[in-house]
Formats: C-alpha cells, sequence, structure tokens
C-alpha cells in the first residue's frame, strides 16, 4: 500500500474554497474549451489509443464538495471517493495548476498512483499486449478446469463471448448464451444463463425427495428434441458487470463465477442453489465502453454513444442513467465522465438491461464495479429515502462480507450506497430496488482500495474471483433461505 497523504482536513478545504470563488478568471484565462479538448472524453471512435505517460493519482484528503467543484473545473476524472478522501487521475499538464497547488505531491504526501501508465502495461489484455493473443484449448469432454489459463488475464469483447460459447459447449444442458439487445454501437450485450433445464411436469424424484437432474436433463433432452420442452420457472438472480468500461475486474470476476457453478453444479454448496435459483450473468452491459479500453483509451468509463454534436463529447454513464429518480439537475455536460444522458434510459445499454429484468421473475440483483471493497445496497440518489428492507440488506451483505474476508482475509464494508461512496441519481439497484421491488438489490465495489485502483494486474485476478464468489454464494443462500424456499440448506 503506497502511503496516503497527510494534508490537514480542514486547511485544504479553505484553501480549494477560496480558489474555487477565484474559479471565473480562471476559466477566461486558461481557456475551458482547449482542456477540455485535451481530455479523453472527445476521444473520437476512430482515435488512437490515449497514453497516460505522466499521469498520476493523488489521494486527497479534501472536503467531498470541494473536490467535486475542482474537479468539474478542471474536467479531472474522479476515480473513487473516500469517506474523508477522494482519488483523481491528474494529467501532467494540470499539476502545476493553481487549483491544484496545495495537492501537489511531495516527500511527505507523495503521490498516491505515481506512474499511472506503468500500470496500464501491466494490466494489458492480449489487445495491448505485443504477442498476439493464441486461442485457448477448446472444451472436451463436456468439462473446463477452473484451472484453464483464461481467468489469468483480461479478455476482449470478443473473447469473453468466446469464453461464454466455450462454457455452453462444454455444459449444453445448463447454460444458455444469448443477447439482450445491443450497444449504441451495435454491439451485441451477452448474457449466459444458467440453470438446468429440467422439465417441469416430468421431473423425476429421488427417495430423498429431491429431484433427480441427470434423469431430469435426459427427459428433457427427449423433450427438446420433440419440441415439448418446457422450462420450469425460478427465480432469477442476476448479476451485472462492466457498466463502467475501465473495470475489468468484474467481468473476470463474474466469469469465474459462472465457471465455478458449472464445475459444482453437483457439489453440496452449490447444488441446492441451482435447484431453486437461475443465475443470469451479463459480464459486460457496456460492451462499446468495455471494448473501447481495449483499443484506445485503458481509463474510458463511459459507454460510446454520441449524445453531443456540438461538443462532440461521446457517452453515457449507465449507472446514472436509470430511471428512479433520475435527476436531469445532476451534472449535465456530456463531456463529464458521469454524464447521466439527457434523459433515463437513454443508453440503449440501461434499456435493453432494465427490459429484460423487467420480464422475469427477479429475487436478487447485483451490480458489480470496481473499485472500493464495498458491500451496498439502495439508495444512491438519496440517503433519506432510508430502505425498509435495510436491516436484512445489511445482515445479507455482513454475512457475505464475512465469507468473502475468510477466503484471504479481504476486509470490505458494508452501508448504504449513498453514504459508502456519494449520492448520485440512476443508479441500477435503486431501480431494482425502488422500482422493480427486488428486494435483494446490492452492488459490490471489488478491490483494491486504491494501490492499482482500476488497474490491477491480472495476477490478482483469480484470489479476487475466489473471494468473490464466496461472497455471491452467500448472498445467494441466504436470499433462498429467508424466502423460505428451500429447507435444505
Ligand atoms: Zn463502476
Amino acid at each position: 500500500m503506497l502511503p496516503q497523504s497527510t494534508l490537514c482536513l480542514a486547511a485544504v478545504s479553505l484553501a480549494v474554497g477560496q480558489l474555487v470563488r477565484a474559479l471565473p478568471s480562471f476559466v477566461a484565462s486558461s481557456g475551458d474549451h482547449q482542456n477540455r479538448q485535451d481530455d479523453q472524453s472527445v476521444l473520437s471512435a476512430s482515435a488512437p489509443e490515449l497514453g497516460f505517460e505522466g499521469y498520476q493519482v493523488w489521494r486527497m484528503p479534501i472536503n467531498r464538495k470541494d473536490v467535486e467543484n475542482v474537479g468539474k473545473l478542471l474536467n479531472l476524472d474522479i476515480w473513487a471517493h473516500h469517506p474523508s478522501s477522494v482519488d483523481v487521475l491528474v494529467p501532467p499538464h494540470l499539476m502545476s495548476h493553481p487549483l491544484l497547488a496545495s495537492y501537489i505531491p511531495n516527500s511527505s504526501h507523495p503521490a498516491f498512483i505515481p506512474d499511472v501508465q506503468k500500470l496500464i502495461a501491466g494490466s494489458s489484455s492480449s489487445a495491448f499486449s505485443s504477442s498476439s493473443f493464441k486461442p485457448y484449448p477448446r472444451p472436451s469432454n463436456g468439462s473446463i478446469p477452473i484451472t484453464h489459463p483464461f481467468h489469468d488475464r483480461f479478455h476482449t469483447y470478443d473473447e469473453i463471448h468466446s469464453f461464454l460459447l466455450d462454457l455452453q459447449t462444454a455444459w449444453p444442458e445448463w447454460v444458455d448464451v444469448f443477447s439482450i439487445g445491443q450497444s449504441a454501437e451495435g454491439r451485441d450485450i451477452y448474457a449466459a444463463k444458467i440453470s438446468p433445464r429440467v422439465v417441469a411436469t416430468h421431473s423425476t424424484t429421488d427417495k430423498d425427495g429431491s429431484d433427480d437432474e441427470e434423469e431430469s436433463l435426459k427427459k428433457n433432452r427427449h423433450k427438446h428434441k420433440h419440441g415439448h420442452k418446457k422450462e420450469r420457472s425460478k427465480k432469477e438472480m442476476i448479476l451485472m458487470g462492466g457498466s463502467h468500461g475501465r473495470e475489468w475486474i468484474a467481468p473476470a470476476s463474474m466469469l469465474y463465477f459462472a465457471h465455478h457453478l458449472l464445475l459444482n453444479s453437483h457439489a453440496p454448496g452449490v447444488k441446492p442453489l441451482l435447484k431453486t435459483l437461475s443465475f443470469t450473468i451479463v459480464p459486460v452491459l457496456n460492451v462499446d465502453g468495455y471494448e473501447f479500453t481495449h483499443t484506445n483509451s485503458r481509463l474510458w468509463r463511459k459507454t460510446r454513444q454520441v449524445v453531443d454534436e456540438e461538443s462532440g463529447c461521446f457517452g453515457i454513464d449507465l449507472n446514472r442513467n436509470w430511471g428512479y429518480h433520475w435527476s436531469s439537475e445532476d451534472d449535465q455536460y456530456p463531456c463529464s465522465d458521469d454524464f447521466p444522458g439527457k434523459h433515463a434510459f437513454q443508453a440503449p445499454e440501461t434499456k435493453a438491461m432494465s427490459d429484460y429484468v423487467a420480464s422475469k421473475d427477479v429475487i436478487s440483483f447485483v451490480d458489480l464495479h470496481s473499485y472500493g471493497q464495498l458491500l451496498m445496497y439502495p439508495f444512491s440518489y438519496s440517503c433519506d429515502d432510508f430502505p425498509p428492507d435495510a436491516e436484512d440488506l445489511m445482515e445479507a451483505l455482513l454475512g457475505a462480507a464475512k465469507a468473502l474476508r475468510s477466503v484471504q482475509g479481504t476486509a470490505y464494508k458494508t452501508g448504504q450506497v449513498c453514504e459508502l461512496v456519494y449520492r448520485a441519481a440512476g443508479d441500477s439497484v435503486d431501480w431494482t430496488y425502488g422500482n422493480q421491488e427486488i428486494k435483494w438489490s446490492a452492488s459490490m465495489e471489488l478491490p483494491d482500495t486504491g494501490t492499482y485502483g482500476f488497474l490491477l494486474p491480472p495476477r490478482e485476478i483469480r484470489p479476487v474471483a475466489e473471494e468473490t464468489v464466496a461472497a455471491l454464494v452467500y448472498l445467494a443462500h441466504f436470499v433462498v433461505q429467508k424466502e423460505g424456499k428451500l429447507k435444505d440448506i
């Protein structure tokens, strides 16, 4: 862990307040337009990869509102909000800017990430790698081991789709890969549903009273062949990731989770879950933004939708575009990294996902992000709107955090989104909980706490995925038990 800044909070807040008040002259003299043209927000779809040589992340222990003001004025990319500090990506041309003078790293408070480009090189996907990508061994004999090298690196959109199809090939009776819709640039948003395709009225029962899945699957194959397939109606647990392009660890962990479920479908810890729930996994919602992080700009967050011809800026922040208390009062500058869109569900990605959720009997929805190591329940838009299920949700998340910690000791904080991160409207779990009444709605911020930020090295994929699996499996068990749908777990 790199050392944190020791700046005096009160003093820094005052200094920033003074600087903010001096803003008009700064804007007039420095050329706001030029700053924004330099920013990655205006990269066109065909722009070359933007390097981050000289960029640093500074942890600024200051009043949140002040730093947000400074961030907006300079169009800075705020990576993470902590209770009394923020992580901010600072480009070299702004490091000596008067508004940032109080935060210039020195020997007593060095830059939190002194060399962003170095970390980018260390977290590269195959697309950024100098060596060409070699396809992994195709599945045979109906199984892919968890030691498969796929989980040892981050992957492009196409590689993820290919792996989902590999899972479907290896476990055809359990996996259904399909598209829930298309992105602004026309890419399919793929989902994988994991559930045994048993026949509702023809499942066999063993002497313990539980279904014999193998027999059911055989019957299902027979029925399917004759056009009489009928899936048992199950409640769904939906896991969604990749709303923000640069958060690569979330899709990687979700693919590992899907793989884990399939490999352990007959194990005591998973079998009862798969009898009760369907798991739908959408590893990458923001497929355009995710692909862009592999081809052009590793730190891209939003979608790639054309939202404002005049400014030339691209993209909607998908986790600000959901339609529960969506607010046009939030940042409406199309070039900002958290632009919420001009109206709720303007992004085809949130529209497709919300349509899918609304069409299913969903009992739990988990939205995975990075970074921060947080397990959170709604709401995000306001702390005044306290969910009536907060006690149950907190109990579930505390248990999930404990299960996660038991794997390798990683500590997660639990609480309400608005308290642990910030207040922001248009959050996915606000909508699933508030609009769809999906009680077990939660979001996760995966590791780390800032040492690598969005740029975890590939060696962290397996450890993070293992502990994430523990948390998600615990949560699924908890939900099933609380809902009284399953007595034998
Ligand atoms: Zn995110």
